[in-house]
């Protein structure tokens, strides 16, 4: 009769709800804890006198921010980066400096802009005066392996100083089930399964020694994923969202193998793109053509080696030029001695509520340079500049500045709206920045001319470039774009 009564009675069941929920939340918790200790922000400028730490960097090629779920995003694309971006520090807007990946690498490594590099064509590699964080890091005693699947950051380009290792993996064929739905008719060999292999490989031997990895990972820019990723229909667009939930799940591979060598508390990870994709927001697919938000606002996640309750944001628009800069700062490494890139640590500590002067590095203007003709060797140079700073981005054209445009990117962050003749004194404003910029002494470094090998030709071809007759390169891509601008943006197989 009671227990007849007792399950009756709607209090039994609040009673089994609220032990379910207990037990749920100690499972969560018992899951941090197992992951890595708990630590205030404070303890982020403390990390400079360990003498432990490794250095996972991981660089999604062609990952626009908006389509991360850390980023607000209303698909679960990103589940395992969102889990560390909720214990670790989150640029809530970051720009690249440049649309095309080899300009954009030499900018991120060097923490320089691309008309200093001097990294603005397909033929041309990194000045060998210029100090590069693996360089660094080597010098410290960190073992260093670069892991890359996009040519553009090949060895003759001058990216693999400083790296112990420094390959392409070999391609396995992707499972049976992975789809793949290439803009271009081209296809990269293997997936980044291959990477993030040889990745576990290198960090599971040198787990008992200080390392820094470097994984570049493709299938987000091959639209690759695999058959147990979600399918959230059938657009380009789509395509691009299952492609990242599967990179997304490398990473997470990384992590668990991480904290299998339980090294997870003892490895900072940093998670960061070279630029984004379009998706006719202004007409086009693709990138490397334009600067647009849709191609310049990437995602930047640092995660330390503990857990930061709720994490922390930092809201102040910054550049990939100050990836490394930071990273180095945060660790207590030698600054790159020709960085103009700034270390963000001050901004890093005042978003986590402490005590700290980060002044100087508000309200900076954020350039991003693209020369249109990367692809020809003798061609006139075609560049385009933006300049981002709130709430503005302005973007130049150097072969046609009546042609110059400028956005207010917090009212307008689609970017649709050209306000230049609506207030052609704040155009004048940024019109003289870029101008600036442009004047600036270019630095005497001697900037390599590589010619390009019949391996770098395939996997150039592969990635969806076309070498022209007269050794230069096109992107391939962009001759289907206008039948796929006729199907709406639909990619038919
Ligand atoms: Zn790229």
């Amino acid at each position: 009769m009671f227990f007849r009564r007792l399950m009756d009675s709607p209090w039994l069941y609040f009673a089994l709800a609220g032990v379910a929920l207990l037990a749920a939340v100690a499972s969560q918790f018992e899951r941090v804890d197992r992951e890595v200790p708990p630590g205030e922000p404070q303890a982020l400028a403390s990390l400079r006198e360990r003498q432990d730490l490794n250095v996972l960097f991981i660089l999604i090629d062609t990952l626009r921010a908006d389509r991360l779920s850390a980023y607000g995003y209303e698909r679960a694309t990103t589940p395992n980066i969102d889990a560390l971006a909720a214990r670790g520090i989150r640029f809530a807007k970051v720009e690249s400096q440049s649309s095309w990946t080899k300009a954009s690498m030499a900018s991120l490594w060097t923490g320089i802009a691309p008309g200093q590099t001097g990294v603005m064509r397909f033929s041309q590699a990194l000045p060998e005066k210029i100090t590069l964080p693996a360089e660094v890091l080597q010098g410290a005693g960190f073992r260093t392996a670069g892991i890359w699947r996009n040519g553009w950051v090949a060895n003759n380009f001058g990216f693999d100083r400083g790296f112990d290792l420094y390959y392409r993996p070999t391609p396995n064929r992707p499972s049976k089930g992975a789809r793949r739905h290439s803009p271009s008719s081209h296809r990269l060999a293997g997936s980044d399964f291959d990477a993030t292999q040889a990745g576990v490989e290198f960090l599971t031997g040198n787990r008992d020694h200080r390392f820094f990895l470097y994984l570049h990972y493709m299938d987000v820019h091959q639209y690759l994923y695999s058959e147990t990723s979600p399918v959230y229909g059938s657009s380009f667009s789509d395509i691009y969202d299952s492609a990242l939930h599967w990179v997304d799940r490398n990473v997470g591979v990384l992590v668990d193998s991480l904290r299998a060598e339980g090294i997870l508390e003892k490895t900072v990870i940093v998670i960061a793109s070279d630029h984004g994709e379009a998706f006719f927001e202004h007409g086009g697919e693709g990138h490397a053509r334009n600067l647009y938000w849709e191609v310049q606002s990437v995602p930047l996640i640092i995660v330390p080696p503990f857990a930061i309750e709720g994490g922390i944001v930092v809201e102040e628009p910054v550049a990939n030029l100050d990836i490394w800069p930071t990273v180095l700062d945060l660790i207590g490494m030698p600054a790159l001695p020709d960085a103009e890139g700034q270390s963000l640590v001050p901004l890093i500590l005042d978003a986590g509520g402490l005590e700290s002067s980060p002044e100087e590095l508000k309200g900076r203007a954020l350039f991003a340079q693209l020369d249109r003709s990367w692809g020809g060797k003798n061609k006139n140079s075609n560049e385009i500049i933006s300049i981002r700073r709130e709430p503005y981005r302005f973007i130049y054209s150097q072969n046609a500045p009546e042609a110059s445009e400028l956005f207010n990117h917090v009212s307008d962050p689609e970017e649709q709206e050209n306000i230049r003749g609506k207030d052609p004194e704040m155009a004048a404003v940024f019109l003289q920045e870029v101008e600036d910029f442009l004047a600036r002494p270019k630095e005497d470094w001697e900037v390599p001319e590589v010619e390009l090998d019949e391996m770098m030709r395939a996997q150039l071809r592969a990635l969806g470039y076309a070498i022209t007759p007269r050794d230069g390169v096109e992107e391939a891509r962009h001759r289907a774009e206008s039948d796929r601008a006729r199907d709406g943006g639909k990619w038919k197989d």
